[in-house]
Parts: C-alpha cells; structure tokens; sequence
C-alpha cells in the first residue's frame, strides 16, 4: 500500500497538449547504445516505462551531420538507421502507458564530425573542444537557417516517429544553442551576438521555431543549464542563467534545468549529497508557471515529495536513480520503500558511454542487458533445481549471487568469514566520501533477509574440508582478492626487489587498521591503480595530519576518474588539502626515510621524503580455496559436490560493478533450465 505522504508524487502533470502519468521524469541520459545497439536502446528505455517513469526521455539526439559525435554512441535523426532506431525505442515507450521525450542537439563546436567529415559550426572561429587538431568555423547568416531548418525538420521528424516532448536543448557546454548564448564562444557582432538580447536570440527563433512545427501535438521542453560553475565567466543562477527563464518565462511548455557541464550536472556522491542542484535550481518555479523539472539524484521518497511540496519543482527529474532502479516509481506507488535499489553515486554508468560501450550500472546488474541478454531488473525466471548453493564470501559478488539465486527460489547458504557483510565494500565505505557505497550491501542484505530460504553466518571462515562435509551440490566461491604489497602493476611487472622485507602497507592495511597519526611520516602514496583508491588514501592521509606525497606514473591523478567525471574534483581536493604531486614517475629504491622515483621518460631519478609507503598497484585473486578444493577434485563427487565456481575478484579483481555483475551472472545461468 502506498503510504499518503507520497501521493503528490503520482498526480499527473500537464505539458503543453501532452500529459505525464505521473511526477516521475527520466530526463535523457546517455546509455552507449544510441544509433549502433538500437534493440538494446529500445530494451532499455521500455524497461524504465514499466518501472513507472511517467515520461522517459532519449539521450542526446543529433539532427545532422554537422553534429557528428562519433565514436559516441548518441540517437541520430539525420540518416535512415537512426530515424528507425528511435521509433523502436518510442514504441517500447509507448507499450508502457508513458510520454516519450527527444533531445534534439546540434553539438556545436564539441562536435569533432570524425565521421561525418565535415567542418564543424560554432558562434565564431574557434578551436573544437577535444584535443583534436580542428577548428570549428564561425557561421554566417546562410549556416544559421540552415541550422534552422536542421532543427525544425527534426522536430517534425520527431513527431512524425511519435515522441510526446520535443528539446530545445541549451546545456551541457557542449550544444551549439549554449554556444550562441555564451560571450566565451560568441564573439559576433551582428544581431546574434554582443548584448545579451543579441545573444538569446537564436535560442528564442529556434524554440518558436519548433513550437511553430510541433507545438500542436508535442510538448516543448527547454533543457538549460542556468549554473556553470564558473562564477562571472559563465552563466549563474543569479545572473544570465537566471535572466534567460526571465526572458523565455512562459513560452516553453516545460523548463528541465540543471547545472553544466556534465561534470557538475552528474557529481558523484563522493563530491555531493542527494538534492545538491537545488539551491542554483530553485529560482526557476518563481518566473514561470509552466512545470519545472531537476535532477540531483534523487533516490528518497521523502526529499522527492519535499521537492514538489516545497515548490522547488514540479517533476522529480533523474537519470542515475532510474538506472539503479528501473522500477523506483512502481516501488513508491506499492510501498515497497525497502525494495528501491538506491544509486550509490559513483558514476560507473557515466564510464560506459565514455568508454564507448552500452551503460553499465553497480548497483543495477541487468542495466544495459536487457535486450542482448534478456535480463530484467525485477524478475529471474524460477530454477527447477533449487540447489542448495553454499555461497563463501560476504562481499557484493557473493551478496548479488546469493541474493539472484533465492529469487531463483533456490536454498543458499552464505559463509562471511569476517564479522561483518559486504567485503570490501563495507571496508571501502569507511574511506572519506564513499559512505553511499554502502548501499550496494545494504540493498541486497535486506532482499536476503526476507527470504527464508537464505541462511547466513558471519564469523565462518570456510575451508576446502568444510566445504566438502556440507555437501552443497553447489559451491560458489566468492573470496575476493588482496592489494599486493610488492609493486606490481602497469608501471612495474615484476615485483620490486628494494620492497622486499620492507614495511609497505597497502590499502587493506589502511582500511582495516587507519592511519595514525603518529605513524612515521611524511607518507608516500604510490598510485599505478589510477582510479578512485590512491586518492582517497591520499585524502585519509592529509586528514590525518600527514604531509602526504602522491607519486604515479600517470600524468595525472586518477587518470580512470575522468570516465566518472570526477578527475578535474579529485586533483583539486588534493591540492587544496596540500597533498605534494609527483606525476610521471615509478618506483625505484626505499630507505628509512627516504623514496626513489624514477621518471617515466627519461629515467632520472630523485628522492623524496618518505616515512611510510603505501602501495596502491593491483590485487591478487584470494583463490586459496579454490586451489585447495581442486587438489582433492577426486572426493567432490562421494561429498555430493557437483560444481564449484569462482566469481567476482577471486576469479579476476575489478570494479564493484564488476563483481556484482559476475554474481549476478552466475545466478542467471545456474541450472539446466536457465534462460541466461
Ligand atoms: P568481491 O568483490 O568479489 O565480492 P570481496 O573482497 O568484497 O570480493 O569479498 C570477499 C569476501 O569473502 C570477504 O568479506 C572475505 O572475508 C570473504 N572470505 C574470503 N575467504 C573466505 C573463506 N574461506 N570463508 C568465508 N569467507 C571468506
Ligand atoms: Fe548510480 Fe553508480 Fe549505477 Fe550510475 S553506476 S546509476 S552512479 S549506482
């Protein structure tokens, strides 16, 4: 039963000619997929129209070759295989009882038409940008209709396919509408540039235009990002971002607002906190009547219906929340508030389409499986065989395939040798802003405790001999894996003989035991990992009081993080907070006191002070029992153990996203009738 606090959330909305079901708005959010995986793309966004999202948007749609973000992966409108694309994707929409909305862009200068293989357009001349060795041309009056044209053409397109809500999109850094409105990017003098007036004025012709072709049928949804975070260099929410809502009030039929660029409109948790757009957002609702939708990762109930109540918006925007729990409306709307799989922020899903690769999700295993494997997020089909499976290891592989297996309707025993559930993302929930992580044990500790056919014990480090006296015809090893100590990583590929005998801790050493205050300093952080870890350590480290040395061999910190978005964040806390960076150099001698590094071109070296070393390189698979158990294969069959398994990173240490996704898989594909 849903509780009446939330009934706010389920009143329809009115946009334009158009209706929303309810309060629940997927705002477009990249997925990888776009015009190359569009059956996956349908799957997915279909899927989000089942979970209860009112209104479920596309990503980014370009209009025309001029806007050609190749490798990407976005939706196209400009060749055939794109037009087909996306009228699957309004179909899986539609199919679900929910409006479906386009994000119509032309790219501007952040277009580099690798594919295309035209010039790209831009305000005035100016440099693309991405590294590529390309300038964008200013555009005359001629470029400007066509543009026009462009975008007008794929509004009717647009409806034509059926999509309920079309985008005059102005976000992002990265649309040539922002561009136009920018004084960094627009340096003309004519009637589009110079005063702001002059300036908005492309945004205003190109949303009458697209009212004027589509109005009748179709809302028109401004997207705008009214805060960049660059004080006067940019726009503000008490400045231009906020004088452009003055200026357009009532005429768009929708107002979706956020921050730009996609760095501050997607922060992770480790950066931010739930609801965090709201004070540059909230503006917004007292110069216009027309609804008003923002996102902020929004995954309470509570914080949703406060945001409605209180008048700060009138639709609960989110790409993230959705991605983690596709059926988060549904669960509001049946009062299964435990069931919501709450996203942890961490932007593994980001990664995905910056890596050029359909989305993946942490906490959310079947995200992006939808179609290529048929996995939906709510419902596994039932296992004939129902085990039982003796699960060892407590962390998210382990937790996840247990967790599958019982809504398999299998029995599984689950054997945690420490004292607590989650592995090591209990251990790295305690690092400086990961906390959210947690949830990834949260969520699936309270899926396994309401069924009863999951029995757990902590505290029971399970051996080869245990394991074959309990009999499971099962047995899914999930034992996870340790930091080495011995320097081995990309930099290094066979251990570093001067760290041998030496006290070199690692992140497991500070995870479990902290750092000291008192422990020798100054610490030197060696980073070849290049994610999230060394940074943290880092921060543990400087907030400890330590003078804290970042060594690695990249050129920058963390370089991964730039997948997540987080790259530019990280460096600058760790330089605010005095951490000393030495980039572009390896290991090469320890003493007492004292570091060797050693530069990655040129092999110079240098010392610096060191007290104590912490390594942070790679993990070596904790597979012990597995190796155990295949020494004595030949008992298996008299104990009763038809299979064991490894998974997660005892079979091959990766992302969290990783280990859940491989339990998860496990479970999909346990038993001879399983569907994979
Ligand atoms: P993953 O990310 O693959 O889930 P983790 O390292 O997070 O891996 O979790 C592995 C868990 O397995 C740890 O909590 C560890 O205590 C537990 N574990 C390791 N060996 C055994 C064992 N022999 N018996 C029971 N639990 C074990
Ligand atoms: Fe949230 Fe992380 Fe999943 Fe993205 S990958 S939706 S940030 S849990």
């Amino acid at each position: 039963m849903r509780d009446p606090r939330y009934d706010i959330l389920f009143e329809p909305v009115r946009i334009g000619p158009v209706t929303a079901p309810n309060r629940f708005y997927q705002v477009p959010h990249c997925t990888g997929m776009g015009h190359r995986y569009p059956q996956s793309e349908a799957a997915l966004r279909g899927v989000k129209a089942e979970g209860g999202w009112g209104v479920v948007s596309t990503q980014e749609t370009e209009i025309h070759p001029t806007s050609d973000v190749s490798p990407s992966n976005q939706a196209r409108l400009w060749d055939e295989a794109g037009v087909s694309a996306l009228r699957l994707t309004v179909d899986a929409i539609h199919a679900h009882g929910s409006l479906a909305a386009v994000e119509l862009v032309h790219n501007g200068l952040h277009s580099n038409n690798r594919y295309s293989r035209v010039p790209p357009l831009a305000p005035s001349h100016a440099v693309v940008d991405s590294d590529d060795p390309l300038q964008a041309r200013g555009m005359d009056k001629a470029d400007i209709a066509d543009f026009r044209r462009w975008h007008r053409d794929a509004a009717l397109l647009a409806r034509e396919i059926g999509f309920d809500i079309v985008y005059v999109y102005a976000g992002h850094d990265l649309t040539l509408l922002q561009h136009f409105l920018l004084k960094r990017y627009n340096s003309r003098t004519d009637e589009y540039g110079g005063s702001f007036e002059n300036r908005l004025r492309l945004f205003r012709e190109v949303l009458a235009d697209t009212k004027e072709a589509v109005g009748d049928k179709c809302g028109i949804a401004i997207r705008l990002a009214v805060d960049e975070l660059l004080g006067e260099d940019g726009l503000t929410h008490d400045g231009e971002g906020r004088d452009i809502v003055a200026a357009l009030a009532d005429e768009p039929d929708l107002w979706d607002v956020n921050l730009s660029d996609w760095a501050n409109d997607s922060q992770t948790s480790r950066f931010s906190e739930e609801g965090f757009q709201e004070p540059y957002i909230a503006f917004v609702k007292s110069l216009t009547n027309k609804p008003v939708v923002g996102v902020g990762r929004y995954t309470s109930p509570d914080t949703m219906a406060r945001a409605v109540s209180s008048g700060i918006l009138d639709l609960i925007g989110a790409a993230r929340p959705s991605i983690s729990d596709p059926f988060l409306p549904n669960k509001i709307r049946d009062g299964r508030i435990d069931d919501i799989r709450e996203c942890i922020g961490c932007n593994i899903c980001v990664a995905g389409d910056r890596t050029r690769v359909p989305i993946r999700c942490t906490q959310n295993p079947t995200m992006g499986e939808e179609w290529r494997r048929g996995w939906h997020p709510e419902t596994i089909p039932e296992l004939e065989d129902k085990g039982p499976y003796l699960v060892v290891g407590g962390g998210p592989a382990g937790l996840e395939a247990a967790r599958a297996l019982v809504q398999r309707g299998a029995e599984v025993a689950l054997a945690e040798a420490g004292t607590e559930w989650g592995g090591r993302v209990s251990r790295e929930s305690r690092l400086p802003g990961l906390a959210a992580w947690a949830r990834v044990r949260d969520w699936r500790l309270g899926q396994l405790r309401q069924s009863p056919n999951a029995r757990m014990y902590l505290e029971s480090p399970l051996t080869a001999a245990d394991i074959l006296e309990h009999g499971s015809p099962h047995v899914v090893l999930a034992t996870g894996a340790a930091w080495r100590a011995d320097g081995v990583g990309r930099e290094h590929r066979t251990p570093l003989p001067f760290l041998a005998g030496k006290l070199v801790l690692t992140p497991d050493d500070l995870m479990t035991r902290g750092i000291d205050a008192a422990a020798p300093g100054p610490v030197a952080i060696f980073d070849d990992d290049r994610f999230y870890m060394g940074s943290v350590l880092a921060e543990l480290a400087a907030g400890a009081g330590h003078r804290t040395i970042f060594v690695t061999p990249a050129p920058i910190v963390a370089p991964w993080s730039e997948n997540t978005l987080e790259q530019e964040r990280i460096q600058t806390r760790l330089i605010g907070l005095g951490v000393e960076i030495v980039p572009l150099h390896g290991l090469a001698g320890l003493s007492a006191d004292r570091l060797r590094v050693e530069c990655v071109y040129s092999g110079r070296t240098q010392e610096v002070d060191c007290g104590t070393l912490v390594s942070v390189t790679s993990r070596l698979p904790d597979d012990r029992l597995w190796e155990e158990l295949s020494a004595c294969r030949h008992e298996w069959e008299d104990a009763g153990v038809r299979s064991v398994t490894r998974i997660g990173d005892c079979l091959a240490p990766g992302l969290i996203a990783a280990a859940c996704y491989s339990g998860h898989e496990f479970a999909r594909s346990a038993g001879a009738d399983a569907h994979p």
